[in-house]
């Protein structure tokens, strides 16, 4: 039997701001680790986050140039988890009230593949592997992002390509972000099920986590569309799980199961009010 790929895509972007999302730090790439660095993007107790305008303008500007609508009223959330590149333990993004919704990007097909959400939150520190040691780089803590969801909208690797080949020249035309990959300032994470070529139901998923390649995502799905229909032919089930990609060896490996999966405990951000934009606001940005 065939099997038809069904692919969604959530996708990182660093906006272009020349100050981090919560505080004044500054967000170039490359400079001397731990230099561009307060206690607020570092997480010291007793600081507090206040949200940089531009970021919200850069993020409803790249949600309108992307075709969604922009909510006037949206808020920020803590995401709880516990890892180094984290040093307050949360991440402060947005969960049910995202800045923007219901987008799409079309292809030269004709075919729109629709984005469910925008939302802006900060990014991580870096960890460093070094000779055997583990380094750890602030300097992008708080530097602001965008996550834009689609649909599982992405039915080959060609698509997916598409689609982010066309993302990428969009936000870098309207100035929101340079989008280089290989620095890391567009990352994606690619969900990738299948299922019977006729059917209309979603294939159990699996989401190979932050790649910044174009010809490695390409060869990511391919590889995982052809491992998941080889299980399915045989009788057995996919797996939901996130993966690695080994760019080496040109496979996906686990990195953890459903089972160990993220209990994020979201709440709202107590530290900073409800964003309102107006709708003179969006009309100016547009
Ligand atoms: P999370 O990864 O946080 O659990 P979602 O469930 O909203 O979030 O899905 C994230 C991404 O996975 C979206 O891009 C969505 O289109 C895609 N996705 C969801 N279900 C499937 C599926 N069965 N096959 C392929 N992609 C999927
Ligand atoms: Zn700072
Ligand atoms: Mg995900």
């Amino acid at each position: 039997m065939k099997y038809e790929l069904v692919c969604g895509l959530e996708t990182h972007v660093e906006l272009s701001s020349k100050s981090k999302i919560f505080c004044s730090c500054r967000t170039d790439f490359g400079a001397e680790p731990n230099t561009h660095c307060c206690p607020v993007c570092i997480g010291l107790p007793g600081t507090l986050p206040t949200l940089n305008a531009e970021v919200v303008n850069l993020a409803i500007k790249a949600g309108l140039a992307v075709n969604c609508e922009i909510n006037t009223v949206s808020k920020m959330d803590r995401k709880n988890y516990v890892y180094p590149d984290l040093p307050k333990a949360y991440q402060i993004s947005q969960y049910d009230l995202p800045l923007c919704k219901n987008g799409y990007i079309e292809l030269g097909s004709g075919r729109k593949i629709r984005i469910e959400r925008i939302h802006i939150e900060e990014d991580a520190g870096k960890l460093v592997h070094k000779g055997g040691d583990i380094y750890i780089d602030y300097n992008r803590g708080g530097v602001p992002l965008i996550e834009i969801v689609t649909a599982p909208d992405i039915r080959s690797s060609n698509e997916a390509k598409e689609y982010l080949e066309k993302l990428q020249l969009i936000m870098r035309y309207i100035g929101v972000s340079d989008c280089k990959m290989q620095e890391g300032s567009m990352r994606c994470d690619v969900n990738v099920s299948v299922r019977p070529e006729n059917s209309n139901v979603l294939g159990t998923r699996t989401e190979i986590k932050n790649m910044n390649s174009l010809s490695f995502i390409v060869k990511a799905i391919e590889f995982e569309q052809k491992r998941q229909s080889q299980i399915i032919e045989k009788g057995q089930n996919v797996v939901q799980e996130t993966l690695r990609y080994n760019e080496e060896l040109n496979f996906t490996e686990s990195m953890r199961s459903k089972e160990d999966a993220q209990d994020y405990r979201y709440f709202r951000e107590p530290d900073l009010v409800t964003i309102s934009t107006s709708r003179e606001t969006i009309e100016a940005i547009k």
